[in-house]
């Protein structure tokens, strides 16, 4: 357990023990900190190092897609795998286009991928009928499965309902960052909820 988010002093933004709280800091727990430390090698290390050189070029900058592409670029990721919602269809057809322009070969791969119906899935019927009869199932699986046969170096997620994206990331062999998540009602901006939770949000957020 530790208490990150209710930090006050944040001690670990400048290395300061002082300011590290004595209990459930996560910077005082020496083994996980050399664990962690002791796994920076081979593909991770060389990830950590580039996002890092991202993050100091690109910050306040470069907008995420400029960021994606650079990381791609500085990892040397030339195949890249796109899983996309089909709601976001023609928002992913310029992605690809753009990382396209940039040089990057890309495979792109949709939610509905298979057609199968949600029946596959053993949903009762009567809360199937919620929805539309004889929908047809997001497989995130598949999406993965097929970007592990192509042997793309990267994918990226576009989109992905909330437990979708979890099924692609638990399956996907190759890693893995997102650019844009599902938000139905937000316009695939989460984070406005949030920003309004003290305010138009309250009721719906903390009821
Ligand atoms: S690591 Fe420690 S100092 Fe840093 S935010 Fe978490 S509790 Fe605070």
């Amino acid at each position: 357990m530790s208490i990150c988010a209710k930090c006050v002093t944040r001690g670990c933004l400048t290395k300061d023990e002082t300011k590290m709280p004595k209990m459930l800091c996560p910077s005082r727990n020496k083994q996980i900190l050399e664990k962690s430390k002791d796994m920076h090698v081979g593909e991770d290390l060389m990830i950590a190092v580039q996002s890092a050189l991202v993050e100091a070029e690109g910050n306040t900058n470069w907008t995420r897609i400029q960021e994606t592409i650079a990381f791609a670029q500085k990892c040397n990721y030339k195949k890249i795998g796109v899983a996309f919602c089909t709601g976001l269809h023609e928002e992913a057809k310029v992605f690809v286009k753009i990382l396209e322009h940039h040089g990057l070969e890309v495979v792109s791969i949709v939610c509905k991928n298979g057609a199968i119906l949600k029946g596959f899935l053993g949903i009762p019927q009567e809360e199937k009928e919620v929805y539309i009869k004889n929908d047809i199932m997001c497989n995130p699986i598949g999406q993965a499965l097929a970007l592990n046969e192509l042997n793309t170096d990267l994918n990226i997620l576009f989109g992905l309902c909330v437990g979708h994206d979890t099924l692609f990331i638990k399956h996907s062999e190759s890693p893995v960052t997102v650019f844009a998540v599902k938000d139905r009602v937000l316009c695939h901006n989460p984070v406005a909820a949030i920003y309004q939770a003290d305010a138009y949000y309250k009721k719906k957020l903390f009821k």
